[in-house]
């Protein structure tokens, strides 16, 4: 079992729905998020490009806020999720300061959030809250051990990339270009 997602960069609109439902899904604090949208403008008028994507947490196989946790609070769970057991964390702030992707935050109550796959969620059969609210269905998720799943075969049908490949980190979420 490995947890995977996989982004179109084609079909995102921008509309922050993603954005909203994790928000209300994790109750994450007024004035942070666990997912949120990013335009790339390339090129110059009239020959410009904009990328849209929901970035996250990548769930990275060789994650460097799991090496540097001094607790063991940031772990690996089932299907490679990363996940931060927040009973452990101590709030040092060394994983938020890891991530080559900005994707953790200091949660007002004393520990560190970020995504977690809706792991709630997926473990029960459903999908993601920003999965299933997309309006555009540019979001795809699922086991990446089996061919079938929605992400395997997104993955199998278009070009992808990672971000930030040269750190090393081994993402799991994908982006479809
Ligand atoms: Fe893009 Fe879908 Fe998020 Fe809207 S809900 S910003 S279309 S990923
Ligand atoms: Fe850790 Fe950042 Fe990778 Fe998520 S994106 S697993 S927080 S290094
Ligand atoms: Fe938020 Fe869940 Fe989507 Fe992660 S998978 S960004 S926790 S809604």
């Amino acid at each position: 079992m490995r947890y995977a997602m996989a982004v179109d960069t084609k079909k995102c609109v921008g509309c922050s729905d993603c954005v909203v439902a994790c928000q209300a899904e994790n109750k994450v604090p007024i004035g942070f998020c666990r997912d949120w949208v990013v335009e790339i403008v390339t090129g110059k008028f009239p020959e410009v490009k904009v990328e849209l994507r929901s970035e996250r947490c990548n769930h990275c196989k060789n994650s460097p806020c799991v090496r540097c946790c001094p607790t063991g609070a940031s772990h690996y769970s089932d299907g490679g999720i990363v996940m931060v057991n927040g009973d452990d964390c101590i709030g040092c702030g060394a994983c938020i300061q890891s991530c080559p992707y900005d994707a953790r935050y200091s949660h007002p109550e004393g520990f560190v959030d970020k995504c977690t796959f809706c792991q709630h969620r997926v473990t029960r059969g459903y999908k993601p809250a920003c999965v299933s609210v997309c309006p555009t269905n540019c979001l795809y998720f699922g086991d990446l051990d089996n061919p079938k799943s929605d992400v395997s075969v997104a993955l199998q049908k278009r070009k992808y990339k990672v971000l930030a490949p040269e750190a090393g980190t081994k993402p799991q979420v994908y982006f479809l270009i």
